[in-house]
């Protein structure tokens, strides 16, 4: 008989057995499960959830994942890169209205021009809220020196995903050529840390193939690499990518929602004080779902301040929420539902991850 999951969640190290059998708990179970997910938030993290406006800077991207919407290849694709001022309005209405940081984020691109422009927006969003705003960037594989550039500029925390963390796995998902290598991509998370960034990392979940097993792998990956900083949502399919050959193979939507939140769940329990975010690939499949990944264990949430005449073109998958609403919209429905699900908003504050301090120190 397998162990109960009230006896797994008093253990203090969850083996690989554990793991699988919390994500594989039944509809009851997982209320046992959640319940002392959001008793550990609580214990480390506290209540408060911290908000990262998010801009989408661009869906230009030179790499071909061939689960993205946005990938070089779809050439349906409508193309377009946000205007300097455009991102610095951003950055101003997130600072004037307190939320602390913003993520930049966009496809992957390299180039002289191309990591000037960054940088040079970087220190102008840094100069222009007076060093307030946190700055995260999510705009893929770099090389040390740019990296190192963007962080001197005033960029001080990065997400990567990893994807899916088997390198078996990694080419099911990824074409099998230079630009899309395992080993660089794993690299890249070791370059961010040796610079100095606080590292986010994270996978998609329901993947066609994908089983319980490697989705603890994930998890475990997560741990071992002591990564401060974690973003992962369900796989949605999108129609113009190869992937999307698959989909009869797919779990159910609700499915892959449940096990999203199981995986935070869980992934709370066993990092107990990093930063876990509430995807946008949650509220796609239900429009409560960052609010109910705040429930069980996230505690960031990323408003979106894309300029409204981008986001139709930034859909990495189907139905991708809040592409019509603006930021002001956007902010007033958030606030409610935090509170809702017993969150607090840390206006003002940057809401660094506990573990990279913790870490830093030691
Ligand atoms: N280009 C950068 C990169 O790949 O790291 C950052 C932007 S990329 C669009 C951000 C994330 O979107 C990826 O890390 C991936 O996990 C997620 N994503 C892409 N296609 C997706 C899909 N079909 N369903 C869910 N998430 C997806
Ligand atoms: Fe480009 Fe990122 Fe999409 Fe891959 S996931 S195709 S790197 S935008």
């Amino acid at each position: 008989m397998s162990k109960a999951i009230e006896n797994i969640l008093q253990q203090e190290v969850l083996s690989k057995k554990d793991i699988v059998r919390l994500l594989n708990s039944d509809e009851t179970e997982r209320k046992v499960l959640f319940a002392r997910a959001a008793e550990v938030k609580e214990a480390y993290v506290g209540k408060k959830v911290y908000y990262r406006g998010l801009v989408e800077f661009s869906n230009l991207c030179g790499k071909n994942c061939l689960y993205c919407g946005i990938r070089a290849g779809n050439k349906k694709a409508h193309r377009y890169e946000v205007t300097a001022d455009e991102v610095l309005e951003a950055a101003r209405y997130a600072w004037d209205n307190k939320f602390g940081s913003i993520v930049i984020q966009a496809g992957e691109r390299s180039g002289k021009d191309y990591v000037t422009r960054i940088e040079r927006l970087v220190k102008e969003i840094k100069q222009m809220s007076r060093g307030e705003l946190g700055i995260t960037l999510s705009l893929g594989e770099q090389t040390e020196e740019t990296y190192r550039r963007w962080f001197e500029a005033g960029a001080h925390r990065y997400l990567l995903r990893i994807e899916v963390s088997n390198p078996g796995m990694y080419y099911r998902y990824h074409p099998k050529d230079k630009t899309h290598d395992y080993q660089e991509r794993l690299n890249a998370l070791y370059l961010l840390r040796k610079v100095g960034y606080q590292v986010g990392s994270g996978v998609m979940i329901g993947l066609p193939f994908q089983t319980l097993d490697d989705l603890t792998d994930d998890l475990l990956f997560l741990q071992d690499h002591d990564i401060d900083m974690v973003g992962m949502g369900p796989y949605i399919e999108h129609e113009d990518t190869p992937m999307y050959q698959y989909r009869d193979q797919l779990i159910p939507k609700m499915e892959r929602f449940y096990l999203s939140l199981k995986m935070v769940a869980v992934l709370r329990i066993m990092m107990k004080d990093i930063n876990i975010a509430a995807t946008t690939a949650m509220q796609a499949i239900d429009p409560m779902g960052r609010e109910k990944s705040i429930k069980v264990g996230a505690n960031i949430i990323m408003p979106n301040l894309t300029p409204t005449r981008y986001r139709e073109d930034y859909l990495l998958y189907e139905d991708k929420p809040c592409t019509d609403e603006d930021a002001e919209e956007c902010k007033r429905c958030l606030e409610a539902r935090i509170h809702m699900a017993g969150g607090e908003i840390g206006y003002g504050e940057w809401g660094d991850s506990k573990h990279f301090a913790r870490r830093k120190k030691s």
